[in-house]
């Protein structure tokens, strides 16, 4: 389904067993980003490629909110055949190069290494055609999660931070609850309550909703 925001478009994939949102973000110029590729099958490959096709999209960069497997599957797939460059927080590096060991583990054997092209940092600001997005670092579910914040469209691409209802788990290396908590704090949290957060599993939700009804969120680390 295509989500109009202003001029902003947001379409999501659901890929791989892990059900991870991949989505491509574009608008009237018909620049896009592709964020957190989870493609790993023939169809889901060609499904993504399908839609850049059908839209006369021109892909500009290929960015990652973390490294984990599942948002990284399609990495190598989007990088080759669209030439564009991977960008991914510097911390997640590590995160990044042990996928190819445990891939197999998960039964994903053709998993194809890619190494990160440039480093995002807190404060970048990442254009889509028209669109700006502000990275936010938002450390916790993986060491080096960063999240797209478009202020204008009032919409957040978090990642695996800040679910409907629940928050991203920290018990894989790298994770930390403590630093998760304050990240959706003091990070997402002060954004306005009508900000999208259109997350790296599941339904969207809102800042506002969250604050209001999301269990996990009403720890503090003080
Ligand atoms: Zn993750
Ligand atoms: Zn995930």
């Amino acid at each position: 389904m295509t989500k109009f925001n202003g001029m902003l478009h947001i379409q999501v994939f659901v890929f791989n067993p892990f059900q991870e949102n991949t989505y491509i973000l574009y608008d009237e110029t018909n620049e896009c980003v592709v964020v957190d590729p989870g493609c790993y099958e023939e169809d889901e490959k060609i499904e993504l490629a399908d839609f850049i096709e059908a839209n006369n999209l021109t892909v500009t960069r290929l960015l990652n909110t973390h490294c984990h497997i599942d948002h990284v599957l399609g990495n190598a797939f989007v990088k080759e055949k669209y030439k564009t460059k991977l960008y991914i927080h510097r911390n997640d590096e590590p995160v990044l190069r042990a996928v190819s060991a445990y891939a197999p583990n998960y039964g994903f054997n053709l998993y194809q290494e890619t190494a990160p092209d440039v480093f995002l940092e807190e404060g970048d600001v990442i254009n889509v055609g028209n669109q700006e997005f502000e990275v936010l670092f938002v450390p916790g579910h993986a060491p080096g999660h960063v999240a797209f914040y478009n202020k204008k469209e009032k919409v957040v691409i978090g990642g695996d931070v800040l679910f409907q209802n629940s928050i991203g788990r920290t018990d894989l290396p790298g994770g930390n609850l403590d630093t998760l908590i304050n990240s959706i704090h003091q990070k997402l949290f002060t954004l306005p309550d009508d900000i999208t957060v259109y997350p790296g599993h599941g339904p969207k939700t809102t800042i506002g909703f969250e604050k209001l009804t999301n269990p996990y969120c009403a720890l503090t680390t003080n």
